[in-house]
C-alpha cells in the first residue's frame, strides 16, 4: 500500500467510512458451516440483514406473526437508500387517495401498464399479486404511520410540496396512454421538499421499534451459516472488527440493497450502468447481500439491468425540445419518463445523445445538469458546431417542425401539449452524454425469489431458511424503469411477504 493510499484510508477511517475504503470484492461468499460456529452470540427467530424499506417491512410483519426479530445494519444509521429516496410508492386499483381526488383506476389498468411498459419477460406472478393486493398494501402503509393527504400535483416530477399523488411515470406517454387507462399512481408521503423517503422510513422504523424488533447498527453481515443439509440457520457479521454469529431459528432475510457502489461488480455485471456519471444509493449499496446469496447457490438474474436517469425535466418546457442521437435522429418521445430516456441512451445509443432546444424551451442560465455544447442562430450553424454530418440535424428538425406546426408527431407521438416548432434563436445543443451529464443510476439485478421471497437456487429449488427482498433481489423493477415508486413498492410489499413467510417456518 502506498503512503497516499495509507493516508487516504486514515482520512476515510477518521470520517467513519473505513468500510467504504475496504474493497468488498465481487465474488460469491461461501457460507460458513454451522459446525464451524463455536458459539452463537445472538439468536432470534428471524434475522434480517439491512434496515431499508425491504428489511423493516419484513421485520414488522415477522414480528406481527409472533417472531422474535433481529435487524443488523452495516452503517451507523438506519434506513438505507430508502430513507434518501422520494418515498414514492407505486399503488393503484382505486386507492382511497385516488378516489378522494376523483381519479378512476382498476387493478387491470395498473397491471396492463406495468406489464406492457416494463422490460421484456417480467415476473408476471409478482406483478399480478402486487396489483391485486395494492389496496391492502396502501392501507398497511397508512396503518404503519405513513401519512398521505388528498392533494394532487400536476407536475411531471416528484412534487416539491406536500402533494401525495402524481403521475410518476410514462402513463400519459405514447403508446402506454392507449394501452392502459392512465391514472396517477405515485403515492408520496405528505412532506415538503423531496423528503418522502425519510418520512416513510421514520414511520416504518418507529413501528418496528414499537413492536419490539431489535436493531443493531455498524455491524456488517459477511457470510451465511448453513447446516450440512443446506438449510440456512444463521449469519456471521463483524462488529468493531470482531466476527460474531447470529442464529436464525426460522429464517434469514437478505435485504442489503443493490450494488451500485461496488464499482468492480457494476463493471462486471452492468457495464452500461458503470458508465453513468452518478451512482445513486446509500453507501451500503455494495452487493454483499447478493454475494452471500450466490455463495449459498442462489441464482442472480437481470444483473445487467438498472435505473439510468437523464432528468431532462423539470422544467417541463424543455420537453418541447427534441432528443437526438449521434446521427441526429430522434429515438424516444421527449415526454417519456426520464428513466426511459436515460435507459434508451445508456443501453441503445452507446451512452450518447443530445437535446436540441430553442429560446422558448431552453434551461435557465446556470442550470448545469446537461452541459451546453453549442449555441447558434440557425440549425445549420448548430449542426456544424455539434459535429453532425451536414444536413442530418437540419433534416430532423425540418421534419419535426413541419409536423409540430400541425400539432402532430407521427414518428414518436409526443403529446400535442409539448409540440411546437423549434425556431426562435438562440438554438441550443445540450449533451446528454451519460458520462458527462447528470445521469444517476442504481441496480435492479439480484437474487431470484418466489412470490413469498424465498431465495431460489440455480436449479430453481428453494434454499431452505433463506429469504431476500428489495434491491438484493430481481423484483418488480426491470429496465426500462417506467415509473417512480415501483422500487419502493416492491421493497415494502415483498419485504412484508419475506417476514411473514420466514416467521412461519418451522424451527
Ligand atoms: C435519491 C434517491 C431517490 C429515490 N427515490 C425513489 C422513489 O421515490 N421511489 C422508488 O420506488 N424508488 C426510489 N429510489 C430507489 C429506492 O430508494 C431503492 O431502490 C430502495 O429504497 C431500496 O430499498 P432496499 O430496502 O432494497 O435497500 P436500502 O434501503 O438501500 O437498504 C439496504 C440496507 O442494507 C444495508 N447493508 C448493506 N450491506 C449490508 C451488510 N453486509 N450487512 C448489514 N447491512 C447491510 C445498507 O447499508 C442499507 O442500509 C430512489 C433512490 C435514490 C438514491
Amino acid at each position: 500500500m502506498s503512503e497516499t493510499d495509507r493516508s487516504r484510508r486514515r482520512v476515510l477511517a477518521g470520517l467513519g467510512l473505513a468500510g467504504l475504503a475496504a474493497s468488498v470484492g465481487c465474488e460469491p461468499r461461501q457460507p460458513a458451516a454451522s459446525a464451524e460456529v463455536r458459539a452463537w452470540d445472538h439468536s432470534a427467530d428471524v434475522v434480517i440483514a439491512g434496515s431499508g424499506a425491504a428489511a423493516i417491512s419484513a421485520a414488522i410483519e415477522a414480528r406481527a406473526a409472533g417472531a422474535e426479530v433481529l435487524v443488523l445494519e452495516r452503517l451507523p444509521k438506519l434506513g438505507g437508500s430508502s430513507a434518501m429516496s422520494g418515498g414514492v410508492c407505486y399503488l393503484g386499483g382505486g386507492t382511497p387517495l385516488q378516489k378522494a381526488l376523483g381519479f378512476e383506476d382498476s387493478v387491470e389498468a395498473m397491471h396492463d401498464f406495468i406489464v406492457a411498459a416494463g422490460g421484456l419477460h417480467p415476473r408476471l406472478d409478482k406483478i399480478a399479486l402486487y396489483c391485486e393486493a395494492s389496496l391492502e398494501h396502501f392501507q398497511w402503509m397508512v396503518d404503519h404511520g405513513v401519512r398521505y393527504i388528498p392533494k394532487f400535483s400536476q407536475e411531471k416530477e416528484l412534487p416539491y410540496d406536500d402533494s401525495s399523488l402524481y403521475y410518476s411515470g410514462c402513463e400519459l406517454a405514447h403508446p402506454w396512454r392507449d394501452i392502459a387507462r392512465p391514472a396517477p399512481r405515485g403515492h408520496v408521503p405528505a412532506v415538503m421538499g423531496h423528503t418522502g423517503g425519510r418520512a416513510m422510513m421514520e414511520a416504518l422504523l418507529a413501528a418496528a421499534q414499537a413492536a419490539g424488533v431489535k436493531m443493531m447498527t455498524a455491524v456488517s453481515c459477511e457470510r451465511l451459516v448453513r447446516e450440512g443439509d443446506g438449510r440456512v440457520t444463521g449469519i456471521q457479521f463483524t462488529a468493531n472488527g470482531v466476527t460474531k454469529s447470529a442464529r436464525a431459528r426460522r429464517g434469514v432475510v437478505l435485504a442489503c440493497g443493490g450494488f451500485i457502489h461496488n464499482r468492480e461488480m457494476v463493471r462486471r455485471y452492468a457495464p452500461e450502468l458503470y458508465e453513468c456519471s452518478t451512482p445513486w444509493a446509500n453507501a451500503g449499496d455494495l452487493g454483499i447481500g447478493i454475494q452471500m446469496g450466490m455463495g449459498a447457490g442462489a441464482a442472480a438474474v437481470r444483473m445487467h439491468q438498472g435505473f439510468a436517469i437523464l432528468p431532462v425535466y423539470p422544467p417541463e418546457r424543455v420537453i418541447k425540445g427534441i432528443v437526438v442521437n449521434a446521427r441526429a435522429q430522434r429515438f424516444i418521445a421527449e415526454d417519456s419518463y426520464y428513466a426511459c430516456i436515460g435507459h434508451e441512451t445508456a443501453y441503445t445509443q452507446h451512452g450518447k445523445a443530445f437535446l436540441v432546444t430553442d429560446a422558448d424551451c431552453s434551461y435557465d442560465p446556470g442550470d448545469f445538469r446537461m452541459p451546453l455544447l453549442a449555441e447558434a442562430e440557425s440549425i445549420g450553424e448548430l449542426e456544424a458546431k455539434g459535429g453532425f454530418v451536414a444536413g442530418t440535424l437540419a433534416h430532423t428538425v425540418a421534419t419535426y417542425n413541419a409536423a409540430a406546426a400541425r400539432g402532430e408527431d407521427p414518428l414518436l407521438h409526443k403529446h400535442p401539449k409539448f409540440l411546437a416548432p423549434l425556431a426562435t434563436a438562440p438554438l441550443r445543443l445540450y449533451e446528454l452524454d451519460v458520462t458527462r451529464a447528470f445521469c444517476c443510476s442504481h441496480t435492479f439485478g439480484g437474487l431470484e425469489t418466489t412470490v413469498d421471497s424465498q431465495v431460489l437456487d440455480v436449479f430453481g429449488s428453494v434454499i431452505p431458511g433463506l429469504y431476500a427482498a428489495g434491491r438484493t433481489t430481481a423484483g418488480l423493477p426491470t429496465a426500462p424503469y417506467i415509473a417512480s415508486g415501483i422500487s419502493v413498492g416492491d421493497c415494502t410489499f415483498f419485504g412484508r411477504r419475506a417476514g411473514r413467510h420466514a416467521a412461519r417456518e418451522t424451527a
